[in-house]
């Protein structure tokens, strides 16, 4: 088997998300398992990657290449796959990659298996995990041809600092006209601190039961003080009194922290399919019904607006001591 792993990059940081797949990836053991990194002035990333078990990273470095544009990525890693003879090509998911993968199903005329959250080999196949209805089953799915590609969900793998050198590879950049001709005019980026919500161990989300936009600083206190970020649900989201890249769920963003805790949510199906599959879920809500604690592996039945500040002194204190 030949693998290659697509490790997307913001800035001079490799995301987390692609270098836990890429440690899926060589947990599998079967095969050589490549890494790709696309942009301009990336060099540097590719030694990165090799500290996470990469043996090879493959380097496509071009002023053409800055903008986080998709296509241009398609034609690059169309080449590899060709030119390599790349069997099996791996994305962890954010917009970019989706866009990425889509387009290299496209070209190669290749399957794509989307939001798989595992891959196993099975009597000598490797088997894709895939989460349906509404996560409440894995649907085992495969290929019938190769190059294989799969996009991950996102926080399904942790990467894996294992350390070790790593062979870099230039790969060629000869990008067809059509891909170049989208230009990318701007690019914003939110002003946030503390971890993204894709990222975080530890992700403290609010509900209506904070009453009021106003009360958002108590989940904000209690994810600072954790080293975690906030998540909202939907309800709050479509109120306005939190942003909406913070939503959690059905049409919000899927997430696996390691620990997750709700304050004020009742735990509706929509917000249960995008945090179910977190480490340890906390729910905070002062009605014992509550759907959440349905699946909550610890409940306190209680008003959020006494508990919450008393568990981030507590936390604040145990760490400082
Ligand atoms: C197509 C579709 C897609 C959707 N997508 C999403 C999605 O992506 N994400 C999402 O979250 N929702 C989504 N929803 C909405 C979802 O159905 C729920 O309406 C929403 O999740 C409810 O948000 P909530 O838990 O904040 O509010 P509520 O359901 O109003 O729950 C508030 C909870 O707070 C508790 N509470 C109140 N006061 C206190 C207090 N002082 N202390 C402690 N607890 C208190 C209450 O007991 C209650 O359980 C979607 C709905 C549809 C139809």
């Amino acid at each position: 088997m030949s693998t290659l792993v697509f490790l997307e990059h913001h800035g001079d940081e490799l995301l987390k998300g692609s270098l836990g797949v890429l440690a899926k990836a060589v947990t599998l053991g079967d095969g050589e398992v490549a890494g790709v990194v696309i942009g301009s002035g990336v060099r540097s990333l590719a030694d990165e990657a090799g500290k996470f078990g990469a043996a090879k990273v493959y380097v496509a470095d071009d002023p053409q290449l800055e903008a986080p544009l998709p296509q241009p990525r398609v034609d690059v890693l169309a080449q590899l796959v060709r030119d390599k003879g790349i069997d099996t090509v791996l994305f962890g998911n954010s917009v970019l990659a989706a866009d990425v993968a889509a387009g290299l199903a496209a070209r190669l005329d290749a399957g794509l298996n989307w939001d798989l959250s595992d891959l196993v080999q099975e009597d000598g196949k490797l088997v894709g995990k895939r989460p349906a209805l509404q996560d409440s089953v894995y649907v085992d799915v495969g290929w019938k041809s190769e190059p294989r590609i799969a996009l991950f969900r996102s926080g399904s793998f942790d990467p894996n600092a294992i350390g070790g050198s790593v062979e870099v590879e230039d790969a060629p950049v000869a990008l067809e006209d059509f891909s170049v001709s989208a230009r990318m005019v701007d690019q914003a980026h939110e002003e946030s601190e503390g971890p993204s919500i894709e990222d975080a161990p530890v992700i403290v989300a609010g509900g209506r039961g904070l009453g009021g936009p106003e009360n958002f600083t108590l989940v904000e206190e209690l994810a600072k003080a954790l080293g975690g970020a906030v998540g909202a649900t939907r309800a709050v989201v479509d109120a306005g009194w939190y942003p909406y890249s913070t939503q959690v769920g059905q049409t919000g963003k899927t997430v696996s922290p390691k620990l997750y805790i709700a304050c004020g949510i009742s735990g509706a199906i929509q917000h249960k399919v995008g945090m179910q599959s977190s480490g340890v879920i906390v729910a905070i809500n002062k009605d014992s019904n509550a759907p959440i604690f349905e699946f909550s592996d610890l409940g306190v039945v209680g008003d959020l607006h006494k508990i919450v500040p008393k568990l981030t002194e507590a936390i604040k204190a145990k760490k400082g001591s």
